[in-house]
């Protein structure tokens, strides 16, 4: 894998891991009501890597949908805790959105843009200056 340094994200239960090379190309905020049901929470934040730039080891489960962008998304969970850790979305192709909070991390890099505010909860604050969009972003052009 490329340079860079190297976090660690897990599950819950610690035995599904990936390892990140370097800071994410975008840290994106997602209210939509898909992402509020898969971390029981009212929102999920996902960093996005190239794929050479991830690796991961442990077993994973496959949880595969539509997203409200109408798109394919296939999420990694672990078996054993529950734990949604990372996903690829064919909104972005050669990536992986790895789960923000699985890196256990305060530090993390803060999100870039924040999406589907049409169903965030009114008491949720994101940091002044960062785009927002009431559904999705605009998609991502080819690289
Ligand atoms: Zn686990
Ligand atoms: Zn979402």
């Amino acid at each position: 894998m490329a340079g860079g340094d190297t976090h660690r994200a897990t599950c819950q239960c610690g035995q599904l891991r990936v390892t990140t090379v370097g800071d994410p190309e975008i840290v994106i905020a997602c209210s939509c009501l898909a992402c509020q049901r898969r971390t029981g929470s009212p929102f999920g934040t996902g960093a996005y890597f190239r794929e050479d730039r991830v690796s991961a080891d442990g077993e994973a489960q496959v949880y595969a949908r539509v997203a409200d962008s109408g798109l394919d998304v296939s999420i990694r969970f672990c078996p054993r805790c529950g734990t949604s850790l990372y996903w690829t979305a064919e909104l972005r192709p050669g990536h992986y959105g790895v789960a923000v909070g699985c890196f256990a991390d305060p530090g993390f890099v803060e999100p870039a843009r924040v999406v589907w505010s049409e169903s965030q909860h009114p008491w949720v604050r994101f940091p002044d200056g960062v785009p927002v969009f009431p559904q999705g972003a605009p998609r991502p052009k080819a690289e």
